[in-house]
């Protein structure tokens, strides 16, 4: 059957003008047509959407699927499959907000995508990096300055601290065989890392260089840096990372080679802001240091972003979820908006760049003729006020591949 989507105003996430009163025709889970004021076939389903906003399903490149904003001792007295289990309503929270599709930064197995994709529970399309790889010491090596290590073992998420070039190598290997589809590596310390700065350089040319060369010569899969300080941003950039996330320290030099390389800045101007939220709501359960380092990080974040936008840096929506609640993942957009994007450079972000940087513009990411029907109904007009995006009652369809996985405007369907 087909079904039709008439009467919104289509924003289709190409970048071109909002087509008002637009018809969308959707057929087997694909985009059949798109035209203003077009023609619905005979015995179509009729969605009327009228009065709101149709755009792309929201894409977030960087998320934590499986963390959870909570004090650090919880992970000490929660056993892996309930720590897994939690990451079921994080995904529904995520989709319920018009995100049909996330890149997980680490620390989510294979099998929580898979799940999704064979239908066991709802959640967004997934890409997942499944290990933080970390220099000994580095942003991503849970060892603790007590001695204790937090790193939740699981027979399907490869180690995270891995030291030099032929270690590289056989780790990504590891991880490549776990089925991850990108590799995630710590190109620098950060904030919520006991024994580090954010402006410290992790891991070597050599070694980052090691972890791109497996992942291509694997097929195609492509490296993200988590990278903060110039130096080390500039050493993922000299590897051949395919985006840096955070970015938190871009000087021009910096700049010039994200531009040069085509690399995608993923900003998650929202994590450290999250960070000092948490610890506001509830003093004395974030330990001090990330505290004390959101608060040192978060005005040069800003202005390191606004730098980019202004240079013409390509950026992808990130939030780091998992830092912050999830399914807030449109707060990010509003941000962008307040540091120098235009409400349709921030819609942009979220949808043809987030799928072009994960490879999956061909499928996702505009609405046009032949792309899978990923798309939401908006209550409000986001051009005129991204903030319409974030409460999830203005979400008010979320379709998914053709299917509708999220309606409160069933009473306007007619058959
Ligand atoms: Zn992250």
């Amino acid at each position: 059957m087909q079904t039709a989507i008439t009467g919104a105003t289509l924003i289709d996430g190409t970048g071109r003008d909002p087509i008002s009163n637009a018809t969308v025709i959707i057929e087997d889970g694909r985009i059949q047509s798109v035209a203003a004021q077009g023609a619905v076939p005979a015995g179509a389903q009729v969605i009327d959407g009228t009065g709101l906003t149709l755009m792309p399903g929201m894409i977030d490149t960087h998320v934590h699927m499986l963390s959870n904003s909570e004090p650090m001792l919880h992970r000490l007295v929660t056993p892996f499959s309930l720590h897994l289990l939690r990451g079921i309503p994080n995904a529904a929270a995520t989709l319920d907000g018009g995100v049909t599709t996330v890149r997980d930064a680490g620390g989510t197995p294979a099998g929580f995508k898979l799940a999704i994709e064979q239908k066991i529970f709802p959640g967004p399309r997934m890409q997942v990096a499944v290990t933080i790889l970390s220099q000994t010491g580095g942003h991503g090596d849970s060892m603790m300055p007590c001695g204790a290590c937090l790193a939740v073992p699981s027979p399907d998420v490869p180690a995270s601290v891995v030291d030099g070039v032929e270690p590289m190598r056989q780790r990504v290997r590891e991880i490549l065989r776990a089925g991850a589809d990108w590799i995630k590596v710590c190109a620098t310390g950060g904030v919520l890392s006991a024994s580090d700065l954010p402006t410290a350089s992790q891991f070597t040319e050599a070694e980052l260089a090691a972890a791109v060369d497996e992942g291509r010569a694997h097929g195609n899969i492509e490296v993200m840096a988590h990278a903060q300080g110039t130096n080390g941003i500039k050493n993922a950039l000299r590897s051949g990372v395919k985006s840096i996330e955070h970015g938190i320290w871009l000087d021009d030099e910096a700049i010039a080679l994200m531009i040069k390389h085509d690399v995608y800045l993923v900003p998650t101007l929202v994590a450290p802001m999250q960070v000092i939220r948490r610890a506001e709501a509830a003093p004395g359960t974030m330990p001090e240091y990330g505290v004390r380092k959101a608060r040192q990080v978060v005005g040069d974040h800003q202005q390191s972003f606004r730098r980019a936008v202004a240079a013409g840096v390509k950026v992808a929506m990130g939030t780091d979820s998992g830092v912050g609640p999830h399914g807030q993942n449109a707060e990010e957009l509003a941000v962008m908006v307040q540091h120098g994007m235009t409400p349709m450079q921030a819609i942009i972000a979220t949808t043809r760049n987030a799928a072009t940087l994960m490879k999956l513009d061909h499928e996702i990411g505009t609405l046009e003729a032949g792309k899978r029907a990923d798309l939401i109904l908006v209550n409000g007009d986001p051009l005129a006020d991204i903030t319409v995006l974030q409460p999830h009652a203005n979400i008010v369809l979320v379709m998914q591949g053709g299917e509708l996985v999220k309606n409160q405007v069933r009473e306007r369907v007619t058959a």
